[in-house]
């Protein structure tokens, strides 16, 4: 399934996060493409709050891959971990070894930020998550570069995702 959503501002991309985590489980993989500054930790950082996990999701300075452990919920229960990869200081494939994301792809919610190319065979199954800017990309001026709309594009990989009816997806936007 192929959705595309536009986002205007910040708080659209986060509040699609917030929805998109009522229809991710443990296990799941998220991959997020798009250049620098085109929400995809914004998207995270609504997904965090959607699942409900202890700490700011923020994009990580010296820590390529960082764990936030499910609160408990009003009912006692907890929803599964999210693992937020931000791969984009990552060298070689030996660093990814290093990152033992083995038992994160079992238990938890493992959001890639720059996973292309090599997240792939990791898991049969993902949602890949694209961010542009429609408007082009950085002017000189940066706060007109940080500004303004997205448009997200998501592509769903493998039987896991049959069914499933991501957030803002318009009721005739399915395709293969
Ligand atoms: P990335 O992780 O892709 O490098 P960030 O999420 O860290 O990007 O930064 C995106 C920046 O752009 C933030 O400053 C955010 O407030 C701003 N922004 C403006 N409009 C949007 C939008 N529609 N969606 C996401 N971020 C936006
Ligand atoms: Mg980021």
């Amino acid at each position: 399934m192929n959705v595309q959503v536009r986002l205007p501002d910040a708080d659209a991309t986060r509040a699609w996060g917030r929805a998109l985590a009522e229809v991710l489980r443990a296990g799941d993989l998220v991959v997020l493409t798009g250049d620098l500054g085109a929400g995809k930790t914004t998207l995270t950082q609504g997904l965090g709050e959607g699942l409900g996990v202890r700490g700011q999701v923020a994009s990580p300075t010296f820590v390529i891959a960082r764990e936030h452990p499910p609160l408990p919920r009003p009912d006692g229960t907890r929803g599964p971990a999210l693992v937020h990869v931000d791969a984009y200081r990552l060298g070689s494939l030996d660093e990814v070894e290093a990152l033992d994301l083995d038992s994160a792809l079992d238990e938890a919610v493992t959001v890639v930020e720059w996973g292309a190319g090599w997240v792939e065979g990791l898991t049969e199954a993902r949602l890949e998550l694209r961010l542009e800017r429609p408007h082009g990309g950085v002017g000189d001026d940066v706060e007109d570069a940080a500004a303004g709309e997205r448009v997200l594009t998501a592509r769903t990989v493998g039987e896991r995702w049959t069914g499933v009816a991501l957030p803002g997806a318009p009721q005739d936007a399915t395709d293969a």
